[in-house]
């Protein structure tokens, strides 16, 4: 058993591979782009007309036909812009449809077997890569190769100003991204800082009781403000960083109109270009530029989306979809273990050191041994979920990581530790948050005992439990949670330490319910700490230092025999 599932599909290059499927919007979006630069040569060649041929011949005609020339010009730019605007936003959505799926399925794998991988904004990184493909950054590149075209125009219009446009775009673009070098640095001080802060306060929130408690508030704000002015002093530099960018900005676009004008008046002074040229080079050198401004706004954007990019096609790679067998109608439930090691980061000890036992189907096997004896994560393993874990365990003779988990999972049964309930229903908890389990949920119920407590709840089985179960007390807490884990009568049921907070009334369905388990054929693992529960149990595994310490059939003492009363 390795991090890595052995039945995995082999690795493509997720997000290149998706977004090679835009080929043919990307081809329409080009079209549109290709459409929408050559029109905008119409301002230009408007003005140049007007100035030189309507101005000279004093024809109204000719003005007038020009006029409607360019109108109709401006209309079709005007729909290349919207169609390829709405193309963009299609393909974004559709962008977004295809890999929510994969992100969401590749987060949480991470997150489970806990690789460098796993990172908390996986779908942040989704949204950030879609607004940047579906935005300014797309119209940067489609346009900036039109930039060329433009220089070539002013070029054929004199030669100086084709130098002056180049010469011009180098220093917009160096100005850029030398600004832009500067405030990225800054900007991911400020994203660490806020991270820092934000995952500082919610860890306490979630202790709020106990800070209560102590009264640790004070010392706790004081460390949480010594963090958050740092977020601040960051975000200071940043907005001071960029507003002096984008006044050097200005300040560079503004000469270069000055100059471009100076330059046009200065050729048409000599004669080498009429008045109409040295007005429209203006409208053109803004057309040149354009595209260099959107580079220059979406520069940022382009950072974060490319390691956006990166952490997205690393997670995806590294968490791949999972097939696996789904013959589960087959499953009898024998567990057997071979050389089953498992391990934790930042101990050098693995937590389990090679175990190898068979487990029969259908028996009740209680695991015992003192706190941190490694019963927990042996009921983790027995799950396939432990992380990192070497060896094999082998449900039916396949080991477990090659079942399909969508497959295998109805048929496992859980109680962890800390019993893990979500924000929902009562009944949404018990069905696993599956639709259309009514029937299911109610027998559940029934099977653990619960049915009559759920009843006389506020709201019954629509009663909501609050964030992690909050709203309910410890023991009901674990009842639902027991009912939750035998949903569907699961062939494999792993109970950890079921009785932790459980009253007498509450143990003793516990125990019914196992018995009733047992009489099913199930395989059941119940962690237990105290020997009530043991008299359910077919075998007694204890564990001492992740070794096994005594693994033996359970005798049940003869009751003995009652005394009676002699006269
Ligand atoms: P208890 O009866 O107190 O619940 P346990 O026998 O169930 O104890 P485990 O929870 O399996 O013990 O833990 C065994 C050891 O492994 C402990 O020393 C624990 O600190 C360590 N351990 C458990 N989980 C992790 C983890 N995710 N990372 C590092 N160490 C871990």
């Amino acid at each position: 058993m390795t991090a890595t599932p052995a039945h995995a599909e082999p690795a493509a290059a997720p997000v290149k591979a998706v977004l090679l499927g835009f080929k043919r919007e990307a081809l329409w979006i080009a079209i549109f782009g290709f459409f929408s630069n050559l029109l905008m040569l119409t301002p230009t060649l408007y003005m140049m007309q007007v100035f030189d041929r309507v101005m000279l011949s004093n024809s109204e005609y000719t003005l007038a036909a020009l006029s409607l020339l360019a109108l109709l010009l401006f209309l079709v730019l005007g729909f290349a812009e919207w169609a390829r605007s709405r193309l963009l936003v299609r393909a974004g959505t559709r962008f977004d449809l295809l890999m929510q799926r994969h992100v969401f399925r590749a987060s949480f794998d991470a997150k489970l077997r806990n690789t460098a991988s796993a990172s908390p904004q996986a779908l942040n990184d989704l949204t950030q890569l879609r607004q940047f493909l579906t935005g300014n950054g797309v119209y940067a590149a489609i346009d900036t190769p039109w930039v060329l075209v433009f220089a070539g125009v002013l070029y054929l219009i004199h030669p100086w100003l084709g130098y002056a446009a180049v010469v011009f775009v180098l220093i917009t673009l160096a100005v850029a991204l030398i600004g832009n070098k500067v405030m990225a640095s800054r900007h991911a001080k400020v994203q660490a800082a806020q991270i820092q802060s934000s995952n500082y306060l919610s860890g306490k929130l979630r202790n709020a009781e106990t800070i209560e408690a102590f009264g640790m508030l004070a010392d706790l704000r004081r460390r949480w403000l010594s963090i958050h002015d740092q977020h601040g002093l960051h975000q200071a530099h940043v907005h001071e960083g960029s507003h002096r960018l984008q006044a050097t900005i200005k300040y560079v676009q503004y000469a270069q109109q000055s100059l471009v004008l100076a330059l046009g008046a200065l050729l048409a002074i000599d004669g080498h270009i009429t008045a109409g040229a040295m007005l429209a080079c203006n409208a053109l050198m803004g057309n040149a530029l354009r595209p260099i401004g959107l580079v220059v706004q979406s520069w940022s954007q382009f950072v974060e989306s490319r390691a956006a990019y990166g952490r997205l096609s690393t997670l995806l790679q590294d968490h791949p979809p999972r097939s696996g067998r789904t013959d589960v109608a087959e499953l009898n439930g024998q567990i057997s273990l071979r050389g089953l090691v498992a391990k934790a980061p930042g101990r050098e000890q693995p937590i389990l050191k090679g175990l190898d036992l068979d487990f029969r189907a259908g028996e009740v096997v209680a695991i015992a041994g003192p706190s941190g004896a490694g019963k927990s994560t042996l009921a983790r393993c027995l799950l396939g979920i432990w992380p990192d874990a070497e060896g094999q365990v082998l449900l039916d003779g396949t080991p477990i990581e090659q079942w399909s988990r969508e497959a295998i999972g109805p048929h496992l049964g859980y109680l962890p530790q800390d019993i893990e309930l979500f924000d929902g229903t009562i009944a949404e908890n018990i069905a696993r948050f599956e639709d259309g389990q009514e029937t299911q949920v109610i027998e559940a119920a029934k099977r653990t005992g619960i049915h009559d407590m759920v009843l006389h709840m506020p709201r019954g089985y629509d009663t909501p439990m609050g964030e992690a179960g909050s709203t309910l007390s410890g023991g009901q807490r674990q009842r639902i949670g027991l009912a939750r884990a035998i949903l569907g009568d699961p062939l494999v049921v792993v109970l950890d330490e079921p009785n932790a907070n459980l009253d007498d009334v509450g143990e003793a369905a516990l125990i019914r319910t196992v018995a009733d388990l047992k009489a099913r054929g199930r395989t059941v693992f119940m962690i237990v700490h105290q020997p009530n529960l043991l008299r359910v149990a077919d075998r007694l595994l204890v564990l001492d230092n992740g070794r096994v310490a005594q693994f033996a059939a359970i005798r049940v003492e003869a009751p003995a025999p009652k005394e009676t009363a002699t006269p």
